[in-house]
């Protein structure tokens, strides 16, 4: 009998494929791709990847010109080694002290299983392109390293979205990383704590200076993490602080990298002190209209297979940010992973199967009425 979605699903959690390591996983999925018949490359391995291997892209030509894509990746977050998946009341849980790994292996296992039934159903469907990235998760390398001249498709999904299953990203921030490096002055905590100049204190008059959380609407920023000093009897000569700031706008974003460069300028010169700021954009923002003719497909098919369609926005950023930095229209379908990257993580099984039929009625070409 053929693998239903939910055995298909805890088949890919067994696989090990924590950040780095996916080579074992993709390598199942190369050969499942092909036994369906799509034509699978895999991109150039390169550093830039951060992976033992790098992103899968597989194409079955459809019957119509109209091209799509589909995405999502193939690394997990930590503890992910050995998952037990379990099924509890209509839900599927990891056993023991891992996460599930339903994202992204959620994603795959709707992509896999209804790639599948439309090739079986013998419908007629779009060209599809399948694509698959490695380590995703914390910087989006698999995506920003992928060879976009294999990708076709000027439109596409991300499946990798937590929440509730209807619900369609179409609006995400773009984030930009900012490092300062603060040099001060050595001397004797005891002796001669004069002569010194604190490093530590300097940054964190900086940082007591900025304007943090929730900035304005459209923007957040943090300082995540400080590091410095060697002991408890020297005045520290230096310290890295790292932060970050994510915004809906890119005028916005610019305006708090500014205000915190500012900050911490101030308190440098204020105390004699050096150092040095570098900021680096991670990723972009995207904004779809929920009028865009795309986005109405999508609503469509959804609601073709009895679901309740909704756009949102998120606070995170996703395979789709890079997507749509390249030009290719791209929104994140809500998969219905609860609790990720957590040992609570799970998903429930109408999830799995929901989000199989909008991405079936998707591919499917039918007749506008
Ligand atoms: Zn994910």
């Amino acid at each position: 009998m053929k693998e239903d979605i939910v055995e298909k699903f805890k088949r890919y959690v067994q696989v090990n494929s924590e950040s780095g390591n996916e080579k074992e996983f993709a390598d199942i999925l190369k050969k499942e791709l092909e036994i369906l018949g799509l034509k699978v490359v895999q991109d150039q391995l390169t550093e830039a990847h951060h992976s033992n291997t790098s992103n899968i892209i597989a194409t079955l030509e459809g019957d119509g010109e109209d091209s799509i894509f589909l995405c999502a990746h193939m690394d997990t977050v930590k503890p992910g080694l050995n998952i037990e998946p379990y099924e509890k009341d209509g839900n599927i849980y990891s056993k023991g002290e891992t996460i599930l790994g339903a994202d992204d292996k959620a994603g795959i296992a709707v992509i896999m299983h209804t790639l599948e039934k439309v090739i079986q159903d013998e419908i007629p469907y779009r060209r599809i392109e399948v694509v698959f990235t490695v380590h995703e998760e914390g910087s989006l390398y698999g995506s920003k390293a992928l060879d976009y001249s294999l990708i076709q498709s000027k439109k596409g999904l991300v499946l990798d979205s937590s929440g509730e299953v209807g619900g369609i990203v179409i609006k995400a921030p773009s984030k930009e990383k900012i490092s300062a490096e603060v040099i001060g002055k050595s001397s004797h905590a005891g002796i001669a704590p004069e002569k010194g100049i604190n490093a530590i204190s300097v940054a964190s008059e900086a940082i007591s200076k900025m304007r943090l959380s929730n900035v304005d609407r459209e923007t957040t920023a943090n300082i995540g993490t400080m590091n410095g000093g060697d002991a408890t009897n020297i005045v520290p000569d230096n310290v890295n602080v790292t932060g970050e700031v994510r915004s809906f706008k890119d005028k916005n974003r610019g305006k708090q990298i500014d205000h915190m460069k500012e900050c911490i300028d101030d308190s440098i010169i204020k105390h004699k002190a050096q150092g040095k700021v570098t900021t680096e954009i991670l990723y972009r923002g995207y904004e779809i209209s929920e009028k865009d003719p795309f986005v109405r497909e999508i609503i469509k098919a959804g609601e073709k297979a009895g679901i309740k369609m909704f756009t949102r926005d998120s606070k995170g950023g996703s395979d789709a940010n890079v997507f749509n930095g390249h030009g290719i229209k791209t929104a994140n379908l809500v998969i219905g992973t609860q609790n990720a990257h957590t040992m609570d993580e799970y998903i429930a099984i109408d999830s799995l199967i929901d989000c199989s039929k909008i991405i079936y009625n998707l591919l499917s070409i039918h007749k506008e009425s």
